[in-house]
């Protein structure tokens, strides 16, 4: 297995690259920013891309999705409530004072409970709104991995002061949809540290 976090943009966001050594196929979270240099490692470790997974609709983390479509061919999936969001990119943009990145509707829907990614490595959906009404957490069960997108951090949670946030509903994904996993599972956030289940279960303060 290839598995790669590093931040990208301004606002540094987690993208991951996850690769199967064998079949050299990959799949990208959260390529908000910097396609080229994300392009370029697909490239140089000799992947072919599969899926372009995006947790959320806020720019720095859906932001590049259509440029590493465009060189890669590789699908878009996205949780179709977020689809609002994707419409006032040139919002979010001028939120962040960026140029408004290219947008289009995706290609798959992330639908609550389905499975993505790689053959060798499975992802379950988890629907887990509240930061945005079509955030979606990724859960690799075999790897004992989720990737939170901004629903969970280490020592803290999303933001949910933007358009379609809900400070109660984020709590009730976290508590239901998150904490119900294993202890031991690694926590890949959308921003920040990695972290464990357990350890945002004993010492996160926003989910006393
Ligand atoms: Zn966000």
């Amino acid at each position: 297995m290839i598995l790669e976090t590093f931040p990208v943009g301004p606002l540094q966001c987690n993208c991951t690259i996850l690769a199967d050594e064998q079949t050299r196929e990959a799949i990208v979270i959260d390529p908000g920013d910097e396609i080229s240099r994300i392009h370029r490692r697909l490239t140089t470790l000799g992947l072919t891309l599969k899926q372009i997974l995006i947790t959320h609709a806020h720019i720095d983390h859906v932001g590049g999705a259509q440029k590493l479509k465009a060189l890669t061919g590789a699908p878009i999936f996205l949780n179709e409530n977020d689809l609002p969001l994707l419409q006032i990119m040139a919002e979010q943009a001028a939120w962040v004072g960026v140029d408004t990145p290219e947008t289009a509707p995706p290609d798959e829907a992330l639908i609550d409970g389905s499975s993505v990614g790689l053959a060798n490595y499975p992802a379950r959906v988890l629907h887990t709104p509240g930061h945005t009404q079509g955030s979606i957490c990724l859960h690799f069960a075999p790897l004992k991995m989720v990737l939170a997108g901004d629903t969970l951090f280490a020592g803290s949670i999303g933001r949910t002061d933007l358009p379609g946030g809900n400070g109660e509903q984020i709590l009730h994904s976290i508590q239901n949809r998150l904490l119900t996993l294993a202890d031991e599972t690694k926590v890949v956030p959308g921003h920040g540290p990695v972290t464990t289940i357990g350890a945002e279960r004993r010492t996160n303060p926003f989910l006393k």
